[in-house]
């Protein structure tokens, strides 16, 4: 039986932004926290560099804020870009005293010194990447999940897919408000109504649109298509940033190896050993991710390999397993040991720039609707996000976001009953064959066309697949019952239409965006808004 369930707040993802915020409202509300799969499903659990923040002393808010604006090429907004980085340094310190262990200074003697490690990244011009070795992600999600276990007033649930929004818009009431959304019940298999005074996407990125990606099977874009079906604008969806070193072996599915080894001193090589990012960039090994990403494109177009190689071996063997132990066991797994050899490596999708367009506090243009973290376009990345800056996004945003819901909720009263999930027209498939083929063909002419290098007229091609895919998938979407695998599909293709759109839109070459067409970059920098079709329209 399908149920009706009410919260003060529905939270719709359980990685680092919705935890956050979750935790920040706990004292006060009721609060729910669903996942479509397990809790831990997001790539918050993978995340391995670190959390960047202004937190050494010969360091700056400026000075960070100056090096977001560069990587981000002219489109970062600078405001969002001061507020995130200028609550930096509480950012980090509310994750300490939740308990994060972050990694220490050592002494001469070894022993651990009161100061945090702090490492560098590509186009940070300061050490100040916080980190817990070289797992932060799960150092954070494993210690917010517990924080979170331990409140009375938040419900934890696994195995729950959101299919859609609930708006007044939607149901013929005047004005545009969030009342809730539909949830897919895995496990008994029916769709039930959670009504809530607000509703929180948290879902993360996109980047599960492309063939090769580093992040998990969650990525696939549910929020920014939930949201855009409610009526929302999402912005600059063709900046999707590729992470220049996954690993590449054949049972390795999509593991990232951390831009800190970079930041330590490993080197990119050909086959041959000879080094070739100092070709490329003054910076070399330590150039911003696009440049790193398409470097290694080129070159592997060029001399037609299958990979490059990462070579952090002239390192001391402990220093690196001291610093690495994730990396290190990960690749010894696949027969590599890191302290003696080369890894082979290949860019993958790793992530989405754009998204759901928010105000300094995470609401969206639907009432009690917001959007945060991955999933969100606060201004913060620009043309391209910096290293490490997108944790930090969640962290401040989630607190962000918390306490506009706590200074509205006078105003804001439980929606009342809410109609249910209609079921009554639909069948179970047969044919499930569709689902996967539709899948793989979406994610391979995403890659292929929609990469790293683009053309108009690849971006034409894709367009025109696109479309007809998004047909075929609107009809099984009304004929048969949803699964996770549908809802899904429904979600990408839908995300692979926007960022198709919006890179047809950018005529220019600007951060992760690069056109063959148009190899030049504007004089001004503008946004790519696009505004979803209206109920009239
Ligand atoms: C391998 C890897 C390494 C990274 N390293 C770093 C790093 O070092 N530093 C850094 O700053 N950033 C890093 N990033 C990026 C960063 O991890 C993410 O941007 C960030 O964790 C996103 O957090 P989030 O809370 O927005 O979403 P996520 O952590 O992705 O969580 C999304 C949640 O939404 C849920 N969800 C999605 N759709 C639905 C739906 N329809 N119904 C119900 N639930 C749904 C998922 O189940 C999941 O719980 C890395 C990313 C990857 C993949």
């Amino acid at each position: 039986m399908a149920r009706q369930q009410q919260y003060d707040v529905l939270v719709i993802g359980s990685g680092a932004a919705g935890l956050t915020l979750a935790l920040h409202l706990a004292d006060n509300l009721r609060v729910a926290v669903i996942s479509k799969g397990r809790l831990s499903e997001g790539s918050t659990f993978w995340a391995q560099g670190g959390v960047a923040a202004v937190l050494d002393d010969t360091d700056t808010v400026d000075a960070h804020v100056q090096d977001t604006l560069i990587a981000g090429a002219g489109l970062c907004h600078e405001e969002a870009v001061r507020q995130i980085v200028g609550d930096s340094r509480d950012a980090i310190g509310w994750l300490v005293e939740q308990g994060v262990p972050f990694t220490r200074e050592r002494r001469e003697d070894g022993s651990e010194s009161d100061d945090f490690h702090l490492t560098r990244e590509g186009g940070h011009s300061h050490r100040r990447i916080i980190h817990a070795a070289d797992a932060t992600g799960a150092a954070i999600f494993n210690t917010l999940l517990q924080q979170a276990q331990a409140h009375s007033n938040i419900e934890l649930l696994e195995n729950r897919v959101a299919v859609d929004l609930i708006t007044s818009a939607k149901l013929g009431q005047p004005g545009n408000r969030c009342l809730g959304a539909y949830i897919l019940d895995r496990d008994s298999g029916h769709v039930d109504t959670f009504g809530a005074r607000f509703t929180v996407l948290a879902t993360g990125g996109a980047s599960k649109v492309y063939l090769y990606t580093s992040n998990p099977d969650s990525a696939s874009g549910d929020g920014i298509a939930m949201a855009w079906r409610a009526g929302c604008r999402v912005a600059n969806m063709e900046f999707n940033q590729f992470h220049p070193t996954c690993l590449y072996h054949p049972r390795a599915k999509s593991f990232l190896i951390t831009e800190a080894l970079r930041g330590e001193g490993a080197l990119l090589k050909l086959p041959d050993g000879s080094r070739f990012m100092p070709r490329f960039d003054d910076r070399a090994e330590l150039a911003p991710r696009d440049i790193v990403a398409r470097a290694i494109d080129h070159e592997m177009k060029r001399l037609g390999l299958d990979c490059v190689y990462l070579d952090i071996s002239h390192k001391p063997a402990d220093f690196i397993r001291e610093h690495f132990p994730t990396v290190h066991e990960r690749c010894l797994s696949f027969g590599i040991d890191i302290t003696r050899e080369p890894i082979p490596v290949v860019p993958a999708a790793h992530y989405t720039c754009g998204g759901v367009m928010v105000d300094s506090t995470g609401l969206t243009d639907v009432d009690h609707l917001y959007a945060i973290g991955e999933t969100s376009f606060t201004g913060l990345h620009g043309a391209n996000r910096m290293a490490s800056n997108s944790l930090l996004e969640c962290i401040v945003y989630g607190r962000a976001a918390s306490r506009d819901i706590l200074d509205k909720l006078p105003e804001s009263a439980l929606p009342d009953q809410l109609p249910t999930w209609d079921e009554s027209l639909v069948t179970d498939s047969d044919e499930d064959v569709i689902i996967s083929h539709n899948w793989e063909e979406l994610r391979r002419f995403m890659w292929d066309y929609v990469g790293i290098v683009r053309t108009t007229k690849r971006l034409q091609r894709a367009k025109h697949r696109v479309d007809m895919l998004l047909a075929e998938i609107h009809e099984f979407y009304s004929n048969y019952t949803v699964s996770r695998d549908l809802l899904e599909l429904r979600n990408l293709a839908l995300v692979a239409d926007l960022i198709i759109r919006s890179a047809m839109l950018r005529q220019e070459s600007r951060g992760l965006h690069y056109t063959l067409d148009y190899p030049q970059q504007l004089e001004q920098a503008q946004d790519t808004i696009l505004q979803p079709p209206s109920a009239d329209d």
